[in-house]
């Protein structure tokens, strides 16, 4: 469907033309999608769209709001158990609001996952396993390990962007693949070291080879506006995870700066030197730095950006004749501009 000549993508590079559609206004159209989990037999049900396990959008006041839109989040991996038990106790849903790995031992998550059951008689149901390189042994190792453990348990793993790190993580046990290298808006990766992939294209190969296993990606990074989330469904993608669009909101409680009478809200990359002075107390001296920092207009509440992108995705869908997120994929031709 998609014939580039083997040139490579991104959102920017392409529009989606319109067709001959059965559906008159946006209050046709069905956002909430069902999404199965091939290894672990669950299926998801709600509006898919993820929060970024990123600080300032992966927060629990985050997902207390989205879990309203049956939106998922991605939340960060620095919460501790007990402040879980605590959220979820105060009516955080686990069918929206995801755990979130790295490299982390089978005992950690095995603990968390004890913990919050054995207080809150909640079961988490799904998992999020973030790293920058999906393609080391040690992460698919990890995702093996879990997935013996926790056979019933979703499990959505990345990053990687070709259709070979999709096959290495479906077949270490995970049901989901988060593609995106080099794509996110405050990711210096490809500055750094030279490596990366456009976005759309690595969603369009990930996706294809993702679905020959009954599976689905989440398209992670370089997500501007609401078109670019069209383009991503309409490239392939399950899910679309969203980290500077969802940033600046109160729900993330980033720290305020004013400038001359403007408020901005700090974003920076879970790699950059203020993450890892935040989180590790400094940087190791053989890494560098893979991220940025930057000041983003205070956006208010989460709801407007919601509004606006949902509002984004239905209009899209009339205008290709899709019923549902899920028809968006069938239903759309891409141009290249
Ligand atoms: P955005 O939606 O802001 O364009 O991209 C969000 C994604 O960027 C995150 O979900 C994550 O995969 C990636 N990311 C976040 N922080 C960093 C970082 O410091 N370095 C790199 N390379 N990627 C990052």
């Amino acid at each position: 469907m998609f014939d580039f000549n083997n040139k490579k993508i991104n959102f920017d590079d392409v529009l989606i033309y319109p067709k001959a559609s059965r559906y008159n206004s946006r209050k046709e159209i069905i956002l909430d999608s069902k999404i199965n989990f091939p290894k672990s037999r669950v299926s998801w049900t709600g509006i898919p769209l993820m929060a970024s396990n990123m600080d300032f959008v992966g927060t629990f006041s985050m997902g207390f709001k989205l879990q309203k839109h049956y939106i998922s989040n991605a939340v960060s991996k620095f919460y501790t158990k007990e402040e879980w038990v605590q959220s979820i106790n105060e009516g955080l849903n686990l069918d929206y609001n995801f755990l979130t790995f790295g490299l982390d031992e089978i005992k950690t998550i095995s603990k968390y996952i004890s913990h919050i059951t054995s207080k809150t008689n909640k079961v988490p149901k799904f998992l999020v396993f973030d790293v920058p390189n999906g393609y080391i042994k040690k992460f698919s190792d990890v995702i093996e390990i879990t997935r013996k453990e926790f056979p019933k348990l979703g499990i959505i793993a990345g990053n990687v962007v070709t259709a070979e790190g999709v096959k290495i993580l479906i077949e270490s046990g995970a049901d989901g693949v988060k593609v995106g290298i080099g794509s996110g808006s405050v990711c210096s990766t490809t500055d750094v070291t030279g490596i990366g992939y456009p976005q759309l294209s690595a969603v369009i190969e990930c996706s294809k080879e993702a679905k020959r296993h009954n599976a689905f990606i989440v398209s992670d990074g370089g997500i501007k506006t609401s078109a670019d989330v069209v383009k991503a469904f309409a490239g392939g993608a399950g899910y679309v995870m969203l980290g500077s669009l969802f940033s600046g909101h109160i729900e993330g409680g980033a720290p305020i700066t004013k400038i001359k009478n403007k408020e901005y809200r700090t974003l920076y990359g879970m790699s950059s030197t203020q993450a890892m002075n935040k989180h590790y107390g400094n940087v190791a001296d053989y890494r560098a730095s893979e991220g940025q920092s930057i000041l983003v207009e205070d956006k208010g509440t989460i709801e407007n950006t919601i509004s606006q992108i949902l509002g984004g995705i239905r209009s899209a869908c009339t205008y290709i004749d899709a019923k549902n997120i899920g028809e968006i994929y069938e239903k759309s031709d891409f141009i290249l501009v």
